[in-house]
This record gives C-alpha cells, structure tokens and sequence, in this order.
C-alpha cells in the first residue's frame, strides 16, 4: 500500500539557503514554462518539452532532472482545464525522485540544490517505513521548515478469514462506540472546541471594530488557532483508529462501519445539533485512517448500510425507540446504551456482509440475518 511519509530535515543555516534558492529558481522556471505554455498554448508535456527545455537549461541554474520535473508539472497543472494560467508560489513545493535524491545509512539524505548535491540530516516518526520508501517526494518548505513528503510502499499483512465483527458505532460525545463495549469519546474536545470556538468569535468581534493592521493579526491569529484545532482531531482519529485496529487483530475479529456517505441524513442525526457538531468532526478522515491501518495489519474491513442500525433492537431484532442515550425495545424489554446498541447491529451486519462477499450470494440474503421477525429490507448491502 502506497503511503505518504513525513520526514523533517535539519539543515544548516546555509544548507537552508541552498534549498531556498533552489525552491524559487524552480518556481521561477515552472512560471516561466507557463508563461509559455499560455501564450503559445502549448499543454503537452512532450511538446512543451521540446520547445522549452534548452533555452531554460541554459538559462536557469536547475539540473536537467528538476527542469525535466518542472516542465511536467506545469503541463500537469494544465490537466485540468486550460481556462486561466496557472502561477506558482515562489516556495511551492519542488519534486525529487532517485536521480536527484538518495538516502543514506544514518538518517541523511543527499538532495540536488543548486551549486550540487547536499546531505542533510532527517528526522522521522514513522521509523519503521524507511525501508520501503519508493519513488518520488516532495519537498515542502512550511513555517522556516523543510519537510520531504516521501512515497512508501508498505508491504500489507494477509487478510485472514475471520468470523466475528467489532462494530463501530460513529457519534456525537462519542466518537466511535463499539461492539466491545469501548467509548472513544472526546467529550474534553467538544469542550475544548467550545472554548475556541468562543476565542475565534471574540477575536472576530475586535478585528470587526479595528483598523487594518489588526484586521489583519486577528485574522492570522483564527487561522492558527483553526490549524492547532486540525491538528489534534487528526491525532485524535489516529489514536482512535489504532486502539480499533489492535485491538480487532489482538481479538481475531474484523472491524464493520458505517457507509457514511449520506450520514447526514439519516434519521438517526436529524437533529440539529448533531449536524452541526458532524459537521465539524472529520469522520471521512476517521475511516481512511482505519481503513490504512486495517489494511497494513492484515484486519478485514466491511462497510455497512446503516440505515436501521439504531432503530433496531440488537437482542430480538425489532423495531425499537430511541430516546437519546437510550434504546428501548417494547418486544423483548431490552433497555441499553443506544450506541452500544447501535454498534451491535452494526457488527452483525458485517458479519452478514462478510458471509455474502465470501460465498458471492445476492445481498437479499443479508435479510436472513434478521429474518423470522420483522424484515427490514434496507439492511441489505445495496441499500
Ligand atoms: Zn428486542
């Protein structure tokens, strides 16, 4: 599976200049072939090759690899309309593949910048992806840092054959509840996100009644505290999404969660006050992240219709009530955590998705599962 890995270089002072310099000659030459390619509209990469190349090596100070590079990024940006003219950043990101980058034992990278090659030290949190680093990277330049955004390619575990499902129930003060009987809840961050959310608006309030200079710092300063904000849900739904994955491996289970593709209109967040705080958490994240992490250790992954899966009473099958926390089911008198509840019909429904992708039947026989009773055709796969 092909990842992306974030390395951070340590450059020394003139190392950082070195790569500085390199950053903006590249940009100047992408702009450069732009120029070009909008006047002469010329978008190909072969031919925009052929009518730039010599004259910008002779030109600009870049190797014949990072030109190489520049003028298929510019013809690639061009990919997808060719309506306005495209510019480039003065320190946007620059490409490196093998020919102008080679790692090196002890955590050193030799990269192509101007004037030639320069090793310079990294550091990495994800050590143990080193070794599979294929192909291409980027170098990135973000706050006085430079980091290389490095292809991977991870080696995936087998996927074995498993019966039993951990069902995972997507909420509101709990962002995932499963079929375990595990909370992973965030109710400090909501409370958190309360509180910056009143910071933001106070901060609003003032650049409203200031003068531009302040207009402008207060708008800096939201735009901070909304990147600090991304920054912890992101290591949040790491950390959530990791606990689900060992643990389903340490258990021999799969993991089974929503389709939440139209999660915003079922019936179970009608209300307005979960769409509001669903809207802010990034749940699409949430399921990427354990959909890689399932995938690299060898957990199988089901995706289910959740339609139903909080109406229904996860002991005797029947149509229940919700009443906020709780269910109740009027047929068999089970009274229990609505999302736990939720989560258990969520981990049948995988188990059944599962059973039909393994013996290829028609996703009608997902009814079994809950046949006998009440039938509820939307628990198929299809919907
Ligand atoms: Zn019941």
């Amino acid at each position: 599976m092909k990842l992306t890995l974030k390395i951070k270089l340590l450059p020394t002072d003139e190392q950082a200049n070195l790569l500085l310099d390199t950053m903006k000659e590249a940009n100047a030459v992408c702009n450069a072939i732009s120029d070009v390619a909008w006047k002469e509209k010329i978008f190909n990469n072969f031919k925009l090759h052929h009518r730039v190349y010599h004259s910008y090596k002779a030109t600009f100070k870049l190797s014949s690899q990072i030109l190489v590079r520049c003028i298929a990024k510019v013809a690639d940006s061009y990919k997808l309309d060719k309506k306005t003219k495209r510019e480039f950043r003065p320190l946007g990101s620059i490409g490196y593949d093998s020919r102008i980058m080679t790692y090196k034992p002890n955590d050193i990278v030799s990269l192509w910048a101007i004037g030639g090659r320069i090793k310079i030290p990294f550091v990495c949190h994800n050590r143990n992806y080193l070794p599979y680093i294929k192909g291409e990277a980027d170098l990135v330049y973000k706050k006085g840092k430079f980091y290389l955004f490095q292809t991977v390619d991870v080696p995936e575990d087998e996927i074995k054959d498993i019966e039993e499902f951990i069902g995972c129930d997507f909420g509101l003060t709990t962002i995932i509840a499963t079929s375990d009987g595990i909370n992973h809840s965030a109710e400090w961050l909501n409370t958190y996100r309360e509180h910056r959310q009143k910071v933001r608006s106070s901060i609003q309030a003032k650049a409203d009644t200031s003068k531009r200079s302040t207009k402008r710092n207060c708008r800096k300063l939201s735009k901070r505290l909304s990147g600090k904000e991304r920054t912890t849900a992101n290591l949040i739904n790491h950390t959530i999404s990791k606990s689900i994955v060992v643990s389903a491996k340490e258990q021999g289970k799969g993991i089974s969660i929503e389709d939440l593709t139209n999660i915003r209109f079922t019936s179970k967040r009608r209300n307005k006050k979960f769409r509001t705080k669903l809207g802010k958490w990034n749940f699409a994240d949430l399921r990427a992240k354990l959909e890689y992490k399932a995938l690299l250790n060898g957990v199988k992954l089901v995706v289910i219709n959740p339609a139903y899966t909080s109406q229904t009473c996860s002991v005797c099958k029947h149509i229940g009530k919700r009443t906020n926390k709780h269910f109740k089911c009027n047929n068999c008198r089970n009274d229990m955590d609505a999302d736990f509840n939720a989560s258990r019909n969520i981990a049948t429904l995988g188990r059944a998705v599962n059973h039909v992708e393994k013996s290829n039947d028609m996703c009608c026989s997902i009814a079994h599962v809950y046949s006998g009773l009440k039938p509820i055709p939307s628990l198929c796969v299809g919907g």
